[in-house]
């Protein structure tokens, strides 16, 4: 549970001030000064100022969690205010300039500004259907401040949004996801955790949601605004709010649960806790979640090529006369550096040397704390012969619909996603027979940066005739930053089918469900076409 916003701190429910004059800068009239009163108060939470014209009944409100006030010089200020109307396609400032015929006044004034538009940001947002508590927040307890900064700073552009939308299989598998199942949608209120451009959300609107609360807290939320506004039959439905779901309000329950929260080895970026919190303090009991499950899958693979160029890399460090300086003495932590960086790219699903296991999370059950730790017990059996450099990872969401289970894959073999496959590169390769068991433990710790620090040991045991009489015959355990990715997608990949590959096709047996989540892919793709 939330801890309850502290009380407002300001005893004043009121306070009034006399002005020499006003002047509209924003009116399409010429404008004309007139005498005014100045009436800061609070008004249903929300904290504003009013101007109030003597010789007329024109008036005009600024609200104080938008609005600036600028010292002219020791009697006049300027005054000005930002439209932060969603639905409105232009919004404009608004400005008055004002004027006091006394400086005490004056000055009393810029005080009183201050103080109650410190008000008006402790009493949260001025969005429509959510406010920002400024209490405790949930998020900011565990992640650091940098971290967050720079996590917001990247998807507040427009570009990485667009990456994402760009990535057809993803978007396309959503999009379906979701027109199959319009009867989890129609007439139903909808939350989307993290909505991004807000496409999600317009999803769920032509899917005929009754309401979607699109909730964003990064710079984003404003870009989705515009969006949405420019889609006016989906904006009625849609509300944007920019904050953090761990620390908004929403004014009713959700019955649907929309989000694309997956990372790097589905948990990377940690935002698999925002999407179980937004559960648990939005979701109705029975209430749908898109998506449902969340699998990981796991193999080990044989790669030399990877091997041969990540350790080259480190040889530079071998060098003894660099401009008459020995490199030598960081030699070994140049190495283990570029070995904890788990490298993404797309590999041919040939590297595998064994039929993949999945680890289940199921998003519906999960509880926020469970994934601080994610422990995965290891268990293959080698389909050939060959080293194995490490272990293969992706992931895999169901959308599970009353009408249609739909499952997204980023398989290797399967259509490419922004994602990739990632792979952990042990720095002490395994041989393995066809028929050995590898066995071994994958151990994710989160930490306060968004990410995890990965533990993997893996173990080759006896096999054949004197298998029982034998235990571990080989073991290589190393750490990894998944916060620190080697991106390896612009590399030439050459695996010739004629090379002497450990794995042949027909070794390897994927999991028939991977197989079909793979058919299902691409018949989804050709019908897209
Ligand atoms: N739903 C969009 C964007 C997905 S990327 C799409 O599918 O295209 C994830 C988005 O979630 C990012 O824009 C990020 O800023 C937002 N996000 C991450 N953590 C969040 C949190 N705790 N509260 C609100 N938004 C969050």
């Amino acid at each position: 549970m939330e801890a309850p916003p502290p009380p407002s701190t300001n005893k004043l429910q009121q306070q009034e001030f006399t002005l020499a004059s006003v002047t509209d800068l924003t009116s399409s009239s010429s404008p004309s000064p007139s005498s005014a009163v100045a009436t800061f108060s609070c008004v249903n939470e929300v904290t504003e100022l009013r101007f109030q014209e003597s010789e007329s009944a024109h008036g005009f409100t600024f609200d104080l969690s938008s609005t600036q006030l600028f010292k002219l010089g020791p009697l006049q200020f300027i005054c000005v205010s930002e439209n932060s109307d969603s639905v409105k396609q232009d919004s404009f400032s608004r400005g008055v300039v004002i004027k006091f015929s006394d400086e005490k006044e004056s000055k009393f004034f810029s005080d009183s500004f201050e103080e109650w538009t410190k008000d008006a940001a402790r009493k949260g947002s001025s969005l429509p259907n959510g406010t920002v508590s400024d209490g405790n927040s949930k998020f900011d307890n565990k992640i650091e401040a940098a971290s967050a900064k720079m996590y917001f700073h990247y998807y507040g552009q427009l570009l990485h949004q667009q990456n994402m939308l760009q990535d057809y299989v993803r978007t396309g598998t959503y999009h379906a996801a979701v027109m199959e199942n319009r009867s989890d949608f129609a007439g139903r209120v909808v939350v989307d955790v993290g909505a991004g451009s807000g496409i999600l959300s317009m999803f769920a609107a032509l899917a005929g949601a009754k309401h979607v609360y699109a909730v964003e807290a990064s710079e984003m939320a404003d870009y989705a605004r515009k969006l949405i506004a420019g889609n006016p039959l989906l904006a009625e439905r849609i509300t944007v709010i920019k904050g953090k779901i761990e620390d908004i309000e929403l004014p009713e329950k959700a019955d649907v649960l929309i989000s694309e929260p997956m990372g790097t080895l589905l948990v990377n970026e940690r935002m698999l806790e925002t999407y179980v919190i937004a559960r648990d303090r939005f979701l109705s009991p029975n209430g749908k979640m898109f998506p449902t499950v969340g699998r990981i899958h796991m193999a080990p693979f044989s790669d030399e090529f990877l091997f041969v160029e990540m350790a080259n890399k480190a040889l530079f460090w071998q060098q003894q006369n660099y401009y008459g300086v020995d490199l030598t003495p960081l030699y070994a932590s140049a190495h283990q550096g570029y070995f904890s960086q788990p490298v993404v790219d797309a590999f041919d699903p040939r590297l595998l040397v064994a039929p993949p296991m999945f680890h289940v999370i199921d998003f519906t059950q999960m509880k926020e704390e469970q994934f601080y730790e994610i422990d995965v017990p290891l268990k293959f059996t080698a389909s050939v012969c060959g080293r194995v450099h490490g272990l293969a990872c992706w992931f895999d969401v169901l959308f599970d619909g009353s009408t249609v289970q739909r499952w997204f894959t980023t398989a290797p073999g399967a259509p490419t996603t922004h994602w990739y496959q990632i792979r952990c590169v042990l720095t002490q390769p395994i041989h393995v027979m066809a028929g050995q068991e590898l066995t071994g433990r994958l151990h994710l710790v989160a930490h306060s940066a968004q990410s995890y620090t990965i533990n993997l040991t893996l173990s080759a045991k006896m096999w054949g005739p004197g298998a029982n009489q034998g235990g571990i015959l080989q073991s290589s355990s190393c750490k990894f930053d998944l916060k620190e990715p080697y991106y390896r997608m612009s590399q030439p990949q050459v695996y010739p089918v004629a090379q002497e590959t450990p794995a042949q096709p027909q070794d390897i047996q994927i999991q028939s469900d991977d197989l079909e989540e793979i058919e299902l892919l691409q018949q989804n793709a050709n019908a897209q076409l």
